[in-house]
Parts: C-alpha cells; structure tokens; sequence
C-alpha cells in the first residue's frame, strides 16, 4: 500500500509530498522545504518510514529547498533533473528515469517551460503525478524569469501530462486558493490557460499579459537551490537545541525521555502541571517537581526560575506538551514535555514522591 501525505508550508503555499512503501518503510519527498525540514523528519519518523530520496520538481524562486537538510538528517539522496544545472546532486535525472522506493517507483518526465529542469513525477500505474510549477489548478508557471518559455510550457504540458489517463489526479508544487488537487480530465476541460480549445497562440498571448511582480525570494533562493539548499557563505543550518537528547513531534513541541530526566533531574526544573489533588494523589509525582497546573501557567510562567531548563510534566502527556507551547510563548526557550506522562513514567518503575505503591528508590 502507498503511503502518502500532503504537507504545506504557509510562507511560500508550497506543497511537499511524502510518498512511502507500507511493505518496505521506504518513502521519499518531492519538493521539500526548508524551514520545514524539522516538521518533515517528525513526521517520517513517527510514520517509521525510511527517507531514501528527496526530489525536486525543479530549482524554485520562491523558497529554499530542505533538500540538504534532510540529507544531513537521514542520510537521503538528492535528485532532480540534468537540465537543472544544479550541484550537489546524488542522482541527476533524465526523461524516462524511474526512482524507486520499495516495489514502488516513479516515472521521471521532463516538462520544460517554467525552467529548462522541470520534470513531472508520475507514480507506477499512472494514478498521480507531481506536476511541479508547470501545469497548477486551473493555472499554470510563470514563465517571465528563470529560463521560462510559454510555448515550451503549452507543449510540456499536451504531450507529457494531458497524455496521461483522464483519472489521473495532479498534485502540484503550489496552490495560492487553497485546493489541493486536480485531475486530468478536469484540467483538460477546465484550465482556462491550457485546457479547453486554447491554443499554444492563446497560452502564449495569456502569459505575455501576466505582469508578475518577481518572488520576494528570488535573489537568495536561486543560488542556494542550484546549491541543493546547502547554506552557502558561511550561513549555517538551524541548530537544535541540546541540553538534552530532545526529539521533535509533528505536534510541534521537543521531547525527552523519561530515562534521561530521571538521570539529569538535578539539571532541569520539573513543572508538573495537574490538578493539586493529582499531584498529591495515586500517581504521586517526580521528585523535586514543581505544582503549577495547566490553567494558571500562562499568567504565573514568569515566577519560573528560567535558569535549567524546563520539563513539564502531567499524567498521560498530553497536558504537559501543550505546556510546553504555553511556556514558549512566554519566551522560555529551553523546554520539553515528557511523552506518557506519569502513566509511563510508574510502568517504567522509575522513582517517584507520594502516591499509591509507588517504588521509591
Ligand atoms: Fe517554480
């Protein structure tokens, strides 16, 4: 079975895909970015799939890829087109290429006309296609800067994708209306720019009248794509925070291990923040740990000592990650929640202060 998510960056309303084997773990990411690289690893790592690839559709303008990023991370191969002229690529691809992930693949076609590299990734059974910045929701790219062609782009788009079975459904690099997805058949009947009766006359006199202002990122992004997103002039990569072994949720909040506090409680500040009657009941609570339920941290987060660390805690782990959101906000840097709450903590016998049948060592 496919595996397959539709993940968006609201900065620049680019579309990432993640598209993974269920049998083999084995997935990959087409058009990833780069702020998003630590969103996109928690995510593949609570799935359990394994990143083989990251492939671009194309070197884009508007946002810098994670392609790198992602590669320092998992070890990934970075992929896209020859035609590209980009650097630092594992595997440059030519039309008619297949990547493979498990028993799945896809079909590499080369769709120029946005720029000289786009290529449209076609999934095995031609059921859906990534269609990059050539053919878009009832739209289609730009084609005013980079190595755009409007008569490249029309033909890209009749002989590669609209020859594609009707059902087929597109997923394109970037929507700026809110729809996901189209297919075939509808982009035929109802693209205004190159379905319908429009011809390549038509489609070229359209895109000659679009009076496009340049992307706000154009000037930075091109350079570091061509670079496969590697930071370049001694910029740096975002550093993770490392009081602790700490790991990211696609919720959006750090993690540590129920082990690592109960070896390193003297180094950080336990914030428990259940109810006082759970904190003094059955579960009892970690040692040293301080009271502050949930409803009261936002106005008392400044009473906190802010020199250790934060570790908040509660008693499934569901409180205590949405504290760790609240005390962020409250410009506390250094914190994470403690997945499982005391619920594990008590399974995993470890120490704790209070309680029914606790095992205080
Ligand atoms: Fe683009």
């Amino acid at each position: 079975m496919l595996i397959f998510r539709q993940l968006f960056d609201t900065t620049s309303s680019t579309y990432t895909y993640l598209l993974g084997s269920s049998a083999s773990r084995e997935a990959l990411l087409i058009d990833p970015v780069f702020e998003q690289a630590r969103r996109d690893a928690a995510l593949i790592d609570e799935l359990g799939l394994d990143l083989r690839w990251t492939l671009e559709t194309h070197v884009h303008a508007d946002h810098i890829t994670g392609a790198w990023l992602l590669k320092q991370r998992f070890g990934s191969c970075i992929a896209l087109s020859e035609a590209s002229g980009a650097s630092g690529a594992d595997r440059l691809l030519h039309h008619g290429d297949r990547v493979t992930f498990g028993r799945r693949f896809l079909e590499v076609r080369s769709t120029p006309g946005h720029t000289n590299g786009c290529v449209t990734y076609v999934l095995d059974g031609e059921s859906m296609a990534f269609t990059g910045d050539c053919l878009l929701i009832r739209g289609s790219g730009r084609t005013d800067f980079q190595q755009g062609n409007s008569g490249m782009l029309y033909r890209s788009v009749h002989a590669r994708i609209f020859s594609l079975p009707e059902t087929c459904l597109l997923y394109p690099a970037h929507d700026y209306r809110g729809l996901t997805a189209t297919s075939v058949a509808e982009e035929k009947k109802l693209n205004p720019r190159l379905g319908g009766e429009a011809d390549e006359g038509d489609y070229v006199g359209c895109m000659r009248a679009l009076d496009l202002p340049h992307p706000k990122k154009l000037a930075e992004a091109v350079p570091a794509n061509l670079r496969c997103g590697q930071p370049g002039n001694g910029a740096a990569a975002p550093v993770d925070p490392c009081w602790a072994p700490l790991r990211f949720t696609t919720y959006g909040v750090w993690e540590v291990e129920p082990r690592w506090l109960e070896e390193n409680l003297t180094e950080v500040q336990v914030v428990d923040v259940r109810e006082p009657a759970e904190f003094i009941g059955p579960y009892g609570h970690i040692r040293g740990a301080t009271l502050l339920p949930l409803g009261q941290l936002a106005q008392c987060a400044n009473e906190l000592v802010r020199t250790k660390p934060i570790v908040a805690v509660c008693r499934s782990g569901g409180r205590s990650a949405h504290a760790t959101t609240i005390l962020q906000k409250a410009g506390i840097t250094d914190v994470a929640s403690l997945p499982g709450g005391m619920l594990r903590w008590r399974a995993e016998g470890r120490c704790v202060e209070g309680g029914e049948h606790s095992q205080n060592r």
